[in-house]
């Protein structure tokens, strides 16, 4: 995946400032950075969820909201956003799941109405998913009756349901009770391990340092740093880098 040059403005505020990034494939990239500094607010252009005022993202050669057609660019109709945003997983702080449907069946609808599987085929796949994130047991029960920790759980599984190509978390472990945070990052990791491209808005340092590839660092809609962990962690160019560390650390 690749982001370039993305800009956007809130009204008069400018929240993301010419961000450009590639993502290698079964790559995991942390991004870090004050409250407000546009963490979300990026993965949310991936995503759809913002359009773009400048630049312009792409997975797999694909344009993320337009189509490229005599060096010009067209935005996309409804059909081929929902259908380029099921390429993209994303995983919310407050888990998002359907209060009123079960485990199972939060999994299962969205790859159902949206690749259009059959029943049977969705129901296979999100038992598989569930036995992954070591919820195999809970496929009837209903969101309230989980844990935190097992709600995200259920919500990365849902994520992945759809096979994305690439995985979005925005500070996926923030909402947990601390001693939840362990079994989240573990379902994670495990993925960043069997290959998928992660992108993961985290405050969770020690996690960042040892699993991700590429550690970025943002303020004021800008990235201001990035590298290897070792780099950007240990050895931080930027006095606001190290300042942003000493008070998470
Ligand atoms: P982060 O995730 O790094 O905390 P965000 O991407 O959520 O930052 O927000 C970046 C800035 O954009 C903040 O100043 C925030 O108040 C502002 N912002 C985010 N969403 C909106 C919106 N829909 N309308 C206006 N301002 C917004
Ligand atoms: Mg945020």
């Amino acid at each position: 995946m690749s982001i370039h040059n993305v800009s956007k403005q809130f009204g008069a505020l400018t929240v993301l400032d010419n961000v450009s990034l590639d993502i290698a494939p079964g790559s995991v990239t942390a991004i870090l950075g004050p409250s407000g500094s546009g963490k979300s607010t990026l993965l949310r252009t991936i995503n759809h969820l913002e359009r773009v005022d400048g630049g312009f993202i792409a997975i797999d050669g694909e344009l993320i909201g337009y189509r490229q057609h005599d060096d010009a660019l067209y935005e996309l109709k409804e059909p081929d956003i929902l259908r380029q945003r099921a390429d993209v997983g994303m995983v919310f702080q407050n888990f998002n799941l359907f209060p009123h449907l079960t485990v199972l069946e939060n999994i299962i609808e969205a790859p159902q109405a949206v690749r259009g599987q059959p029943r049977e085929q969705a129901e296979a796949l999100a038992r598989e998913l569930l036995a992954r994130v070591g919820l195999a047991d809970k496929a009837n029960a209903f969101p309230r009756q989980l844990s935190g920790g097992q709600q995200q759980r259920v919500a990365i599984a849902r994520a992945l349901a759809l096979q994305p190509k690439v995985l979005l978390f925005d500070e996926p472990t923030s909402a947990l009770d601390p001693e939840l945070v362990g079994e989240v990052l573990d379902v994670i990791r495990e993925l960043a391990n069997s290959g998928a491209t992660l992108l993961v808005v985290t405050h969770e340092i020690g996690f960042a340092r040892e699993v991700a590839d590429r550690v970025v660092f943002m303020e004021h809609g800008r990235i201001v740093e990035s590298g290897t962990p070792a780099q950007v962690l240990g050895q931080p160019q930027h006095s606001r880098t190290r300042e942003f560390l000493a008070k998470v650390l």
